[in-house]
């Protein structure tokens, strides 16, 4: 059976559950097609131990609506998963959105028909649908990269998936752990199952920049009275280019660009900043977005700063990065280099030594045999891209998304739409803010301007909407000037902010980085104008 309907939503994470309230507010039949058995998208998966936001509560949460905001109870300044996961859940019964969200749906094809301007849209499961628009709300962050590693799947221990933790309790007592991957993943989870472990190898490829920060409860009486001031955190946090004005690992990085220059600092100078700030303070100089020499001084300063930390000088000198710092996203952490002062964890240096193997007893490098119980993959995922093109998305001439951007590239209009897509809107493209910001402030904004959109269509009696070639190319050519000054394109650089950690995939930076105002204002001035660089039929 086949249903009608005048949008559907792919997914029902923090921006599938976000359009569907806006859409059928604004009188459009939405269906949500969601894959898992419950709201919550990345958040419910990847439920690993240690699993935190690294931005505010306050401002990691939906701003739309003032009774969700005053009546959800944050307990610590930067949520733990398991709370960010209670909150999805009680927007989705706050705002009655479950009776539209099918759950088990994963969808597997989309195909546009020219003729009907409609989608057909088809589900693993059986069920079809037939909608006037699709809403990709299917998550930048949702697909894992699954590590290609010989003799993977001979491994006769438990191993285990940070991006689907069960959600059964994992006891790690006295068990010994292998942890590949020291991305923002596997530095939150390296200390918690350090404590818990019988003993912990990390198995370390790229050296990761991570910062330590203080999360801590909220203080009797203190949520409350950042609630009662809520109109205004918004209005800060509206107007910052990062979607979040209070600290946070990206407004972190902004601080930074605000700093002297490295490379004419005295050694004192550079000395007292690691005195007075530890890492943080190697980082904190003006020039090194910008200047690949100063920041490879900041690497090195970085170095010494370390291993002021790690007391063993072999691991101290491992854990030190070789690729530029702030060409991958920004790190928070809870005692990640105290960790490697432990005596049952231990570190090997994959540059050194690489993986050969998955072994049924555990890992072998290419010096020794590492005995294992339990492997953990924190290998990070196929970004940005990677939820649509796992389902097969033809548009006009039945051209195929997932083609168009191996091939040509990961481009957009906006970060919003592709030219031969008609009809498909794309939350947090290639090309949208989302990857350098807070990631709900971005959603929010393209939501909105979507929902804007369908109704500008409905008043005007267009049946479709489509993005054209010239402003797509022109706005990729606009987002990749915007960082071509800095270390973000450095060759050296294997980040999913530019495709790198997928082997084979089309290279680009992904992001959009003039700042969410500055995008808000583009994306208005178009709509405004009667949606320039768009053919509306
Ligand atoms: P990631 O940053 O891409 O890190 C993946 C790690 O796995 C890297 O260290 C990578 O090494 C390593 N790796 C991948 N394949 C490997 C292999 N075959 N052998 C050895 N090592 C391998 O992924 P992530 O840590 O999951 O983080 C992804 C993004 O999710 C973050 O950047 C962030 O946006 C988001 N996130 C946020 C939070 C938070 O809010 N605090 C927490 C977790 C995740 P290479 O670097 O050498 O490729």
């Amino acid at each position: 059976m086949t249903a009608h309907v005048d949008v559907i939503v792919i997914g029902a994470g923090f921006s599938g559950l976000y359009a569907l309230h806006r859409l059928r507010e604004l009188g459009f039949r939405t269906q949500v097609l969601e894959k898992a058995d419950n709201v919550g998208g990345t958040w419910l998966f990847n439920r690993y131990p240690g699993a935190r936001c690294d931005i505010e509560s306050i401002e990691y949460s939906y701003s739309f609506s003032e009774e969700i905001q005053q009546e959800w109870v944050w307990t610590e300044t930067m949520p733990a998963q398991p709370e960010i996961e209670a909150y999805l859940n009680f927007v989705a019964d706050r705002l009655d959105l479950r009776r539209d969200i099918a759950f088990g749906a994963e969808v597997v094809s989309m195909v546009f028909d020219e003729d009907a301007a409609v989608w057909g849209v088809e589900t693993a499961a059986g069920p079809s649908f037939v909608a006037r628009y699709v809403v990709a709300a299917s998550g930048i962050l949702s697909v894992p990269l699954e590590p290609t590693i010989d003799g993977l799947d001979s491994f006769a221990g438990t191993s285990l998936f940070t991006s689907r933790w069960p959600e059964e309790d994992v006891d790690l007592t006295d068990r010994r752990v292998g942890v590949i991957g020291t991305g923002s993943t596997g530095v939150q989870l390296i200390p918690v199952v350090a404590r818990e472990a019988g003993h912990l190898t990390v198995f370390q490829r790229s050296p990761a920049y991570t910062l330590p920060w203080h999360v801590r409860p909220f203080e009797p009486g203190e949520l409350e009275d950042l609630k009662s001031n809520y109109g205004e955190i918004r209005e800060l946090q509206r107007a910052h280019p990062v979607g979040a004005a209070r600290l946070s690992a990206f407004s972190v990085l902004l601080d930074m660009l605000a700093m002297p220059p490295l490379k004419t600092a005295s050694r004192e100078e550079q000395l007292r900043a690691i005195d007075e700030n530890g890492v943080m303070g190697a980082l904190s100089w003006g020039d090194i977005f910008f200047d690949i020499e100063a920041n490879q001084m900041a690497a090195e300063l970085y170095g010494e700063a370390v291993a002021r930390i790690v007391e063993d000088p072999a691991t101290a000198a491992a854990l030190k990065p070789t690729h530029p710092f702030g060409c991958k996203r920004p790190i928070i952490d809870q005692g990640y280099y105290e960790t490697f002062n432990r005596d049952d964890v231990a570190l090997v240096d994959l540059r050194e030594d690489p993986i050969v193997a998955v072994t049924p007893a555990g890992i072998r490098t290419g010096q020794r045999h590492h005995e294992l119980d339990v492997i953990i993959y924190a290998t990070g995922f196929d970004a940005m891209t990677g939820a649509l093109t796992r389902i097969d998305v033809r548009g006009r001439d039945a051209m195929s998304l997932a083609d168009f951007w191996g091939t040509r590239g990961p481009y957009s209009y906006l970060g919003i739409a592709v030219s031969g897509f008609p009809n498909l809107f794309i939350i947090q493209a290639p090309g949208s803010p989302s990857a350098a910001t807070n990631f709900v402030a971005a959603m929010e904004q393209h939501v909105e301007w979507i929902g804007d959109c369908l109704a500008h269509l409905r008043a005007h009696d267009h049946r479709t909407i489509e993005a054209l070639p010239d402003a797509q190319r022109e706005w990729m050519e606009h987002a990749t000037a915007l960082v071509a000054r800095t270390v973000l394109v450095h060759p050296t650089c294997n980040s999913w902010y530019n495709g790198g950690n997928v082997p084979g995939k089309k290279r680009m930076y992904m992001g959009y980085t003039a700042g969410i105002p500055e995008y808000r204002r583009r994306c208005d001035e178009i709509a405004e104008a009667g949606y320039t660089g768009f053919k509306l039929g």
